[in-house]
Order: structure tokens, then C-alpha cells, then sequence
């Protein structure tokens, strides 16, 4: 018998670990997490009921084509529903797209510091990461990533509001970026806080979509609509890429009882969007606060704030969470602070002030 373990693919090797935010603290002072860009409100009584009456089918598969829940997307944007592709989270289709178009000796361009599930991902296919740094106001530098890509180029990913800076990307620049990629190649807009832009220059990637083929746009019900837990997302793309997707689908990833409670989260949008209201009035009084506290604050239209703190990122993230707040850190970077309830956000605001006077 030898002694070596299964050959793996060597593209495994060094794949950074996805790091989730910390949970909060149990026992003890109440302790908030505000670190994983989590919806601090629970689903709405309508959405449980759903979920409770959902659960009484564990023992069938999900419908595979979720099928309800496609059609209700579909009518909601005004899309044929051969458009749409859903998934285990957006993250799940993102990986996905990557599966359809992605490999060895292929590259992927986005920008950095982004979503940190991007680097894991385009390794695992395979393909290289691009990474194109931000410019100095925290935002996408799009004239450089059109400039990134070359022959290799299959996939750009453009995250708007950006994961962790919150600034976005506008519609006249979009549009020109958009024309200098080649046709071939795959832009995924990743929507992820659409809801949470109050800014009506940020263009909505489903009028983007439609009339460019290479354009897919990536929404998730993990956000705004509060399902987190329940894993799922959508891509609205053409149909070439739409049907990519449903190929490269894990078979029946979404259940039931994410479909169904997607379904009856859409049913009430409304009362869903009015909590993201509360949430972005949550934004604006933090961002004046710490702003009225001499931090400079780049502008954010996600459900987060960045503060750029370089080597004072970990004390900075010690000492939130000695206030009771546990934020995500990028060590030597800076601190992504999730806007949660008013409670929270003030502990948040206080040790930001205390840690200020220090300095
Ligand atoms: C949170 C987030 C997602 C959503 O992930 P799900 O898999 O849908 O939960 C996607 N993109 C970005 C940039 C995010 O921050």
C-alpha cells in the first residue's frame, strides 16, 4: 500500500479559506455582528409561515426548475424567464458562470479590494485572477481593467455597490467600459446591494442587460430581502448564458424552502424594501457621525462602511468588539463595518469616537 493521499487538482493548492465574519459573542453584554453584511431584521411573520408550511415537504425533492420562483422573477423585471437562472446564492452562480466559461490558461479581471469569494472561486476553475487596484477614491478603475484584458480575458467581474469599499460604479462610465470589451467576453454585474444605492446615476444592471449580450446581472435574496440562510440567488443574462447556467447547476441545489420563501419575500417587497429604507437613513446618521468625528468616510450606497485604517485596522477592530461590535477586518487594509440596528450602530459610533481621541 503507498502512503500518498488522492491526487487533488493542483489548482487547490493555496486557495485562500473563505473567511465568514466572526459571530458575535454569546453569554456575557449583548455583542452585535456587524461583520458579514447580514440583515439585522428576521424574515417577516408571512415569509415564516411560508417556511413552516414549506418544511412539511422535506421528505420530496425541490422543483429542479424552481419554477415559481423563475416565473415571479421573470414578470418582477420584465424579463422572459428564459433569462433567468437561479442558484445556491449569487455566490453559488457566480461560480457557476465561472464553470461555463472559465479554465487553465484563461483569466478573469476584477477589481481589488472586491468580494473576497472572487479570488477563491476563479482559482478553483482554474483560470487566473486579474486583479485591478481600486483607484485612490475607493472606487472601480475601469479604464484600467479595460485596459487588463487580452486574449485570455473570458470574464470581468463588476461589483456594484463594491464588497467592502460600498462606492459605485455610474452609469455614463459603465457604458464606456462596457464598449471597450470585446463582445466574447462575459461582464457579471454583481448586484448583491442593489437596493440598498440611493444614487440615480448607478444604473440598474437589468436595463444594461438589455441589449448586450455579454452583460449578466447577479442578485441575491441574501441582502436586502433578508434570506441569508436560505442560499438563494439569480443571474439575468441571455439565453446562451442563461441555459450555461442551468447546465452547470448543482441538481436540485435551491430547496423548496428557499424558493418558496423567495417567492413569498418578492410578495412582499413592499414591507421588505421599507426595512432597507430604515437601514439607509442607519447609513446616513453613521456616516455623519464618524464624519462629525474627523473620519474620512468614503461614500457608500451598500449596507456597510469602509474606513481605511491600514495599520491601525486590528486594534481599530479590538476595540469595537471590547464595545460590543464585531466588525470584519482586512488586516492592514481597513475595517468593513455592516450598518445593523440603531442600537448596534451606536456602539459602533461610540467606539469609533474613542478610538479616534486616542490616536
Ligand atoms: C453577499 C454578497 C453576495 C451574495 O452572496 P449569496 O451567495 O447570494 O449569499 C454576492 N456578491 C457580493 C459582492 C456580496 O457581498
Amino acid at each position: 500500500m503507498s502512503e500518498t493521499s488522492p491526487r487533488l487538482r493542483a489548482q487547490l493548492e493555496g486557495i485562500p479559506t473563505y473567511k465568514p465574519g466572526r459571530p458575535a459573542a454569546s453569554g456575557g453584554t449583548t455583542t452585535y455582528k456587524l461583520s458579514s453584511n447580514e440583515n439585522p431584521y428576521p424574515p417577516l411573520p408571512g415569509v415564516m409561515d411560508q417556511v413552516a408550511q414549506s418544511a412539511r415537504n422535506l421528505h420530496r425533492y425541490p422543483d429542479m426548475a424552481c419554477t415559481a420562483l423563475t416565473g415571479k422573477l421573470a414578470e418582477h423585471f420584465g424579463v422572459p424567464a428564459s433569462h433567468i437562472a437561479t442558484g445556491t446564492g449569487s455566490v453559488g452562480v457566480a461560480q457557476q458562470l465561472l464553470q461555463a466559461t472559465s479554465g487553465p490558461g484563461d483569466e478573469v479581471v476584477y477589481a481589488w479590494r472586491s468580494f473576497e469569494a472572487y479570488p477563491i472561486i476563479v482559482q478553483i476553475s482554474g483560470a487566473a485572477s486579474v486583479q485591478v487596484p481600486l483607484r485612490p477614491d475607493e472606487g472601480h478603475d475601469l479604464d484600467a481593467m479595460a485596459d487588463a484584458i487580452t486574449d485570455r480575458t473570458r470574464m470581468i467581474f463588476v461589483c456594484n455597490p463594491n464588497n467592502p469599499t460600498g462606492t459605485v460604479v455610474r452609469r455614463t462610465e459603465l457604458k464606456r467600459f462596457l464598449d471597450r470589451v470585446p463582445s466574447d467576453v462575459l461582464v457579471v454585474l454583481d448586484e448583491a446591494y442593489r437596493e440598498f444605492n440611493r444614487d440615480a446615476e448607478v444604473p440598474d444592471g437589468v436595463e444594461i442587460y438589455r441589449d448586450r449580450p455579454n452583460v449578466a446581472v447577479l442578485r441575491t435574496f441574501s441582502k436586502a430581502y433578508g434570506l441569508a440562510g436560505l442560499r438563494v440567488g439569480f443571474a439575468i443574462a441571455h439565453e446562451p448564458v442563461a441555459e450555461a447556467l442551468r447546465k452547470t447547476a448543482v441538481p436540485f441545489g435551491v430547496s423548496q424552502i428557499a424558493q418558496d420563501a423567495a417567492v413569498a419575500s418578492l410578495h412582499a417587497k413592499d414591507q421588505l424594501l421599507e426595512r432597507v429604507d430604515a437601514l439607509v437613513t442607519e447609513r446616513e446618521r453613521v456616516i455623519s457621525g464618524l464624519r462629525g468625528q474627523g473620519w474620512s468616510v468614503a461614500e457608500t450606497h451598500a449596507n456597510f462602511v469602509w474606513l481605511r485604517l491600514g495599520e491601525r485596522t486590528v486594534d481599530f477592530a479590538g476595540a469595537c468588539e471590547r464595545a460590543g461590535v464585531v466588525i470584519r477586518p482586512f488586516p492592514g487594509e481597513g475595517v468593513r463595518v455592516t450598518i445593523a440596528e440603531p442600537e448596534a450602530n451606536d456602539l459602533f459610533v461610540r467606539a469609533a469616537e474613542e478610538f479616534r481621541k486616542e490616536l
